[in-house]
């Protein structure tokens, strides 16, 4: 009976929403709304772990949060779609962490990990790492892969996840992994047409910011260097191909036009 409801509240709940710019449908399980006002307790119980720091590189970060903000707000207006960033309560921080991450959860809830700071360099490259994760989270792919997730990953269990328990909070380890966290479950990656529509978008976003979007190839050419040593999660979570440099080439133009406005 309980899987039944589970079924019917399935049906009802589903959703496919298109994705801003390239209009790909999505499978959507629940609701964003959801998501962020779960995200805000994951982001809140996230920094008691790690204490967000007060020092020159985090206002740093803060800084390109804002104006990368403003620049992803402009740009739904410009669309007329508004609505995406509805629920939006932007908060950016640098955390003491030695991982070299960096994230943003539904909601606009930001992080950095100083673990990335030796590869973003400056501001140029905060804003690479900052236009491509906002990219991810207003793509809704975190949200995506939570509901991809939640088939594969539940099976048998399905009734765990009833969405009637998902309403206040979503605090599994899933949901933490679908946005790029990364937990002892291991990570998730994110699949590279996630990454294909998060570096298209977020160098739009950067270069409306006032930043050069070419800088991005200079920021995923450091990135392939740094992970050639071993360890790197941003690079696990943000998988990379061969044809990552060639592609950002091909939407640099489309970019080019919004930083020479
Ligand atoms: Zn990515």
């Amino acid at each position: 009976m309980k899987k039944l409801f589970f079924l019917f509240s399935l049906i009802f709940i589903i959703s496919c929403s298109n994705v801003a710019v390239t209009g790909r449908n999505q499978l959507m399980l629940v609701e964003e709304s959801q998501l962020i006002v779960s995200s805000e307790e994951q982001y809140k119980s996230f920094l008691k772990e790690y204490p967000p720091l007060d020092n020159r590189n985090s206002k740093l970060v803060k800084e390109v949060g804002k104006n990368i903000s403003i620049a992803v707000e402009q740009y739904f207006k410009d669309e007329n779609q508004e609505g995406i960033l509805q629920g939006y309560n932007w908060e950016f921080n640098l955390v003491d962490g030695k991982d070299i991450n960096a994230w943003c959860m539904p909601g606009g809830k930001v992080a950095f990990y100083t673990g990335i700071l030796p590869i973003t360099k400056d501001e140029l490259g905060i804003a690479v790492v900052m236009g491509h994760e906002i990219a991810h989270a207003v793509a809704r792919h975190g949200s995506e892969r939570l509901s991809h997730q939640m088939i594969v990953e539940t099976g048998a269990n399905l009734l765990n996840y009833s969405l009637s328990n998902m309403g206040g909070s979503i605090s599994s380890d899933i949901a933490l992994q679908a946005y790029g966290v990364g937990t002892n479950l291991g990570i998730l990656s994110y699949s590279r047409k996630h990454e294909l529509e998060a570096d298209r978008l977020g160098i739009i976003f950067m270069a409306m910011a006032g930043y050069d979007p070419r800088e991005a190839i200079e920021f995923w050419k450091r990135m392939a260097m740094s992970s050639e040593g071993g360890e790197n999660e941003f690079f696990s979570t943000h998988p990379s191909n061969n044809h990552r440099i060639e592609d950002i080439e091909k939407y640099l133009p489309e970019a080019m036009k919004y930083y020479n406005k």
